[in-house]
């Protein structure tokens, strides 16, 4: 279970609650909760998307996408019900915010999903946990319960003509259904594989009906939104990227946790100093700045702002906000090899670029790192990678293929130590149940 941490450089936003006893209702309430949702009502749909515009909140998820400009795609008018769904399938290794939320501040995805259902006029609202979360399940259906004994869900809300549902489901555990079309099929109880696009989901959704689907801390952070207005919030983070955001910090890093920091934050500074530097005074080996499918970065890669734009010019992606901290223990052979064996693991075997590239990927690393590797085993494995990029049906080859990349062009005199029946000079990190492979 991650860590409730402070640090003084905190802006507590979504994490504002946290550790409050906000998951019972009138404690909620007495926090300012629901609050938004009233003045919402009030102000009708297009001043929501106006104020969501204005904010620059991107997606949460990893992919960044403004979220006013998500829910202006849904066409006003639909032959068929339109949905909310809310994505805390949240399984990239690395990443363990949205759990954070669904524990202690249950309310505000509730909240943020009914302004979502009022801005593009659904009536129904999905909250899908992850197969793992399933112990959530109980604070989250506690949370709806309390909603619709107050009047927060159902017919008329705060005496509007709005109705609005809400339903919370878990998954089976896979971490392919993170990827929304698949979600809207493993929520309509088939096997959780992605769809063909276009159609979007905007158009074409749940149960073939236009539909907003946005991750559980994008959600939440809603109705703050409208609690601290759309302009202040946007002066919170960077350029083109308002707010905050939830970093989880795991691995050697002093102090592992899920810190909330403005937008724009330095990567070297959340390591050294709100993270306390690295474990036991170790020199930093690498970071994965945002969760496992992220390129790598070195050390002097990391003096760079945590938002989208400037991650992505370092040549990673700020991804779902896991910042996972290697110190100089790790062999690189090894965490590539785990990071792809989660992968193959993962791959829903629908394509082949990703159903054979990760299991032959997997397959050479294991050679490499056993030391039964030779030269163009080293070089396989970047070609491979490379045209497993931009070929799969869904982002997972591609999550699977851009971080291996970077672990061989940045780290390749460490794969080529390994060559040669040489023994790993990190052997205690190996991965056992690997070795048979
Ligand atoms: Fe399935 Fe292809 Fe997506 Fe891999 S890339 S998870 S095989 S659809």
């Amino acid at each position: 279970m991650p860590t409730l941490v402070s640090h003084p450089e905190e802006v507590r936003i979504v994490s504002s609650r946290f550790g409050q006893g906000a998951a019972e209702i009138d404690r909620y309430l007495e926090l300012g909760g629901y609050q938004s949702v009233r003045k919402a009502i009030d102000q009708g749909p297009d001043w929501i998307i106006a104020q969501m515009k204005a904010s620059n909140l991107r997606g949460r998820g990893g992919a960044g996408f403004p979220t006013g400009m998500k829910w202006s795609f849904v066409p006003k008018q639909s032959a068929k019900p339109k949905y909310v769904l809310v994505n805390g399938d949240e399984s990239e290794p690395g990443t363990c915010k949205d759990h954070l939320i669904f524990l202690h501040d249950p309310h505000a995805v509730i909240e943020g999903t009914i302004i979502a259902g009022l801005a593009i006029g659904a009536k129904m609202g999905f909250i899908y946990l992850r197969g793992e979360y399933r112990y959530l399940l109980k604070i989250m259906e506690k949370a709806i319960a309390d909603a619709y004994a107050k009047g927060f869900l159902g017919k008329g809300i705060f005496g509007s003509q709005f109705d609005f549902e809400v339903v919370s489901q878990t998954g089976a555990g896979a971490y392919e259904v993170g990827e929304e079309s698949a979600l809207m099929e493993s929520l309509e109880g088939k096997r959780g594989v992605p769809r063909i696009k276009p159609p979007f989901p905007a158009v074409v959704g749940l149960y073939g009906g236009p539909t907003v689907i946005n991750n559980a801390e994008t959600i939440a952070t809603v109705p703050h939104i409208f609690r601290i207005g759309a302009e202040e919030y946007a002066k919170i983070g960077s350029e083109r990227n308002g707010g905050t955001r939830l970093f989880c910090v795991s691995g050697h890093a002093a102090r592992n946790g899920v810190y909330e920091l403005p937008m724009g934050y330095n990567l070297k500074r959340l390591i050294y100093e709100v993270a306390g530097g690295i474990r036991d005074g170790r020199p930093l080996k690498a970071v994965v700045p945002g969760g496992s499918s992220t390129p790598v970065l070195l050390p002097n890669e990391i003096d760079i702002g945590l938002d989208f734009d400037q991650v992505g010019k370092a040549g990673s992606m700020l991804g779902s906000g896991g910042v996972v901290v290697l110190d100089d223990t790790v062999c690189m052979v090894d965490f590539a090899l785990r990071t792809i064996a989660f992968y193959q693991h993962e791959s829903c075997g629908w394509c082949i670029p990703c159903r054979e590239g990760t299991d032959w990927l997997k397959k050479t690393l294991t050679r490499l790192h056993a030391g039964a590797g030779e030269m163009r085993d080293i070089d396989n494995v970047r070609y491979l990678a490379e045209n497993m990029l931009g070929r799969t049906f869904c982002p997972l080859g591609d999550a699977a293929a851009m971080p291996t990349i970077a672990f061989v062009k940045k780290f390749r005199q460490e794969f080529e130590d390994h060559l040669d029946g040489k023994p790993c000079p990190h052997a205690r990190h190996t991965v056992p149940e690997l070795a048979a492979v």
